[in-house]
């Protein structure tokens, strides 16, 4: 292939998603992933309606409802008695933003979009580790390395050139660096994973339902996944050690001891879960400025998360089709792009969003994992939510989150039902 339109650093889930947005109008894109095959380490993930709003877009909506499940209540309950606390009826939510909340396997998301990249004539590469970023008037190129040999930053390994280079390279993103000098912030708090076939899991489960128990410094989640086929279950909690600044932080004897204080169903999950690797949670700081030139950073790279809101993933789904639909609308008859153009709407719109779901992920963490008296307020509070309150939601599920609001909508806005518009 000659010089692709796009280059993509990193095939996570932006990075794919990302690949297949653009490559569905007929860009060329190549993909560079530093690993020796695409893949996703991890579990389960949550997709509300504004993602599965896009994935319907990509026609990928069906495929995924087919590997997933679609649940019809999500509850929020005290970890330490079990007791329900608020919570959203799911049905209820796809009504109003026309499109389901769904839960899937990340390696089934991420195979959804290998796939159709691989259909869309992406070109797919791993063992491409990019090393440096440079550009010129009008070009961007992307440095790159075998796998496995020191990272360095040097003009003679191969050069991928292309109109714009997309750092989809995640949290540890060398490209940021172009930026921004900031560091990965540490919460403290580390997530245990694991998937149970659901005939192991020895106690009763309501599939139906996506359960987050909240507790001090500790929370738990379960919902099923693959058609009800398997249990995705996340411990996550407060280290001690990190609190205390050691390095050996995380460790699996933390986890047994995290969660004494839970009620029954919270402990009984314990035991499934995956005590080979676990996940420190960090984000970073939000920045107000993705683009460099024709560089440009999407997802994780950009705006890496607190899982809180569970929406790091769909973020990165999000900036990919708003790129997408930048290009669209700023391509001329023979095809040229106003590149300048598309990064410019780019920047003006997505990081002023995922600046508020990440900080809004940070204080809802805090809530979450309150202990004493603000956990009773907590809940006290939580239990007088109306059910059918939507102010929480609508910002971040509805369409609103995608365009500035002086540009045209690319989405048709659901209308809100008679009592939501008398409120
Ligand atoms: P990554 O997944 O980090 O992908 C980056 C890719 O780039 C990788 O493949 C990596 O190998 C590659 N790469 C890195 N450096 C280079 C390089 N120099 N050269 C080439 N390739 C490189 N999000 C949701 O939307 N919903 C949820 O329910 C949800 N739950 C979560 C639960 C937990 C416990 C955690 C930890 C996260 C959760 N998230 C969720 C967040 C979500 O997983 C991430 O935000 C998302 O996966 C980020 O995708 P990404 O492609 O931007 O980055």
């Amino acid at each position: 292939m000659s010089n692709p339109d796009i280059v993509v650093a990193g095939g996570g889930i932006g990075g794919l998603s990302s690949a297949f947005a653009l490559a569905r109008l007929g860009l060329r894109v190549r993909v560079l992933e530093q690993a020796q095959e695409f893949g996703e380490v991890g579990a389960g993930i949550q997709l509300a309606p504004n993602c599965t709003r896009i994935l319907d877009a990509y026609g990928l909506l069906e495929k995924a409802k087919a590997r997933g499940v679609v649940p019809d209540r999500m509850v929020m309950r005290d970890a330490v008695d079990g007791s329900e606390l608020t919570s959203l009826d799911l049905r209820d939510l796809e009504r109003r933003y026309g499109f389901p909340y769904l839960v899937i396997h990340r390696s089934d998301l991420h195979a959804l979009f290998l796939e159709a990249c691989r259909e869309a004539g992406v070109e797919l590469l791993t063992e491409q580790r990019v090393t440096s970023y440079t550009q010129e008037a009008g070009t961007a190129s992307a440095t790159t390395q075998e796998a496995g040999t020191a990272a360095v930053a040097t003009q003679d390994g191969t050069v991928h050139e292309a109109a714009v280079v997309i750092a989809a390279d995640g949290l540890h993103s060398v490209a940021r660096r172009l930026l921004v000098d900031d560091q990965p912030v540490s919460s403290a708090y580390v997530a245990y994973r694991g998937t149970v076939p659901i005939g192991d899991v020895g106690r009763p489960v309501d599939l139906s339902e996506v359960v987050v128990y909240v507790g001090p410094r500790c929370h738990f989640v379960h919902y099923g996944l693959r058609g009800g086929d398997l249990l995705n279950q996340v411990a996550v909690f407060e280290s001690p050690k990190a609190v205390a600044g050691l390095d050996d932080w995380g460790t699996p004897d933390e986890l047994d001891s995290a969660f004494t204080g839970a009620c029954d169903v919270v402990r009984q999950g314990l035991p499934h879960m995956w005590r080979d690797k676990w996940w420190r949670m960090y984000d970073r700081d939000p920045i107000d400025t993705w683009v460099a030139g024709r560089i440009a950073l999407l997802g994780d790279a950009a705006h890496p998360p607190l899982q809180y809101m569970a929406q790091g993933a769909i973020m990165a789904i999000e900036d990919g089709w708003v790129l997408a639909q930048h290009v669209d609308r700023l391509r001329s008859d023979d095809g040229t792009v106003d590149w300048a153009g598309v990064l410019a709407a780019y920047d003006a719109v997505r990081p002023q969003h995922c600046r508020r779901v990440l900080e809004t992920a940070r204080v809802w963490g805090e809530l979450w994992h309150l202990d004493g008296v603000p956990r009773e307020q907590r809940n006290v509070l939580l239990r007088s939510r109306p059910v059918d309150d939507h102010s929480f939601t609508d910002w971040i599920y509805g369409p609103t989150a995608l365009f500035p609001e002086d540009e045209p909508a690319m989405f048709e806005p659901i209308p809100l039902s008679s009592a939501d518009q008398a409120v």
